[in-house]
């Protein structure tokens, strides 16, 4: 299976290069946050692990 260099983001469909430490969803650059290792709806959300 070679599905990781098709890695979407989870938000808008582009092309992602990171996985969110807090819901392991795959974003791209404008939905991730670098200082903190999270995508964006979780940093606004603060939602808690599941
Ligand atoms: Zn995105
Ligand atoms: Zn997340």
């Amino acid at each position: 299976m070679m599905t990781d260099v098709m890695m979407l983001c989870d938000a808008c469909g582009k092309m992602a290069k990171h996985t969110c430490k807090n819901c392991g969803k795959r974003v791209c650059n404008d939905h991730f946050d670098t200082v903190s290792g999270w995508c964006t709806s979780c940093r606004s959300g603060k939602k808690l692990k599941k």
